[in-house]
């Protein structure tokens, strides 16, 4: 089954610009899927469609099989939970610690204080940050921080993980440590990743199928090897 999947799907903004124009496109469990294409190609508007953040103009919006456009905002709310975003900049909470961070989206889902507490020290432990809960966003390094976004996208045990340009902001070492993680996250907790990214190294070493996107239209799309062995 698909994990993620979009049927023809458009997105005009007003003003007339078709951020995304015809893109069909299938994630299947487990696997790791990228789309890649210069600045305004329609990535992260594809990504808002797929957390429902923005309603597509024609074409539908699966997850898991069931088309999100159709369903209303109450049923909408468990589906979104089984998504975790992680941001360029982290989108962390400054005021508040890195436990605190990873404890937000469980109390947003209801989840008890001890068993909240006891998921987000346990998901630390998984992105390496055991012991770092009580430091602000502040006292840590870009890695550790998107380590805690990574953590806070995983807490309420999402299905699917939608990554923005998650390694844009890092240096080159740094960003092979975030990548080696979402590997793990990816054949050790199952989740399947959709990313979007400008940098061919993301793809090379995490992505199992890829999509180059131009002008809201996927112009190529397969396995990363075939892809980018084309002439
Ligand atoms: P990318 O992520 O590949 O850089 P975007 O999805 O951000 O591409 O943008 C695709 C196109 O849609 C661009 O021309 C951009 O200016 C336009 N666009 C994106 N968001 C909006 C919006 N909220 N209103 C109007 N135009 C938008
Ligand atoms: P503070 O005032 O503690 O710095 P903010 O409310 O300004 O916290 O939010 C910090 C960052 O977290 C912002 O970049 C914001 O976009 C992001 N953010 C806010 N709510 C969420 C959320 N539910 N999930 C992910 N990021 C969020």
């Amino acid at each position: 089954t698909a994990a993620v999947e979009l049927r023809d799907v458009a997105k005009e903004f007003p003003g007339g610009t078709r951020a995304v124009d015809g893109v069909s496109l299938s994630v299947e469990a487990g696997t790791v899927f990228g789309v890649v294409g210069h600045s305004g190609a329609g990535k992260s508007t594809l990504l808002r469609l797929v957390n429902g953040l923005e309603e597509p103009t024609s074409g539908s919006v699966l997850l898991d099989g069931q088309d999100i456009s159709a369903l209303g905002e109450r049923r909408l709310r468990p589906l979104r939970r089984e998504i975790g975003m992680i941001f360029q900049q982290f989108n962390l909470f400054r005021s508040r610690t890195v436990l605190g961070n990873v404890l937000y989206p469980l109390r947003l889902a209801g989840t008890d204080r001890a068993a909240a507490r006891a998921r987000a020290e346990e998901t630390l432990e998984f992105v390496g940050l055991a012991g770092h809960g009580g430091r602000y966003p502040e006292q840590l390094s870009g890695g550790q921080r998107q380590r805690v976004g990574i953590a806070r996208a995983l807490a309420t045990r999402p299905k699917v993980l939608l990554c923005d340009e998650a390694t844009s902001a890092l240096d080159p070492q740094t960003t092979g440590e975030v990548l080696a993680l979402l590997g793990r996250v990816n054949r050790e907790l199952g989740v399947t990743i959709l990313l979007i990214t400008h940098e061919m190294e993301v793809v090379r070493t995490l992505c199992d199928r890829v999509a180059v996107m131009e002008d809201g239209r996927v112009v190529e799309s397969g396995e990363v090897y075939e892809v980018f062995a084309r002439p």
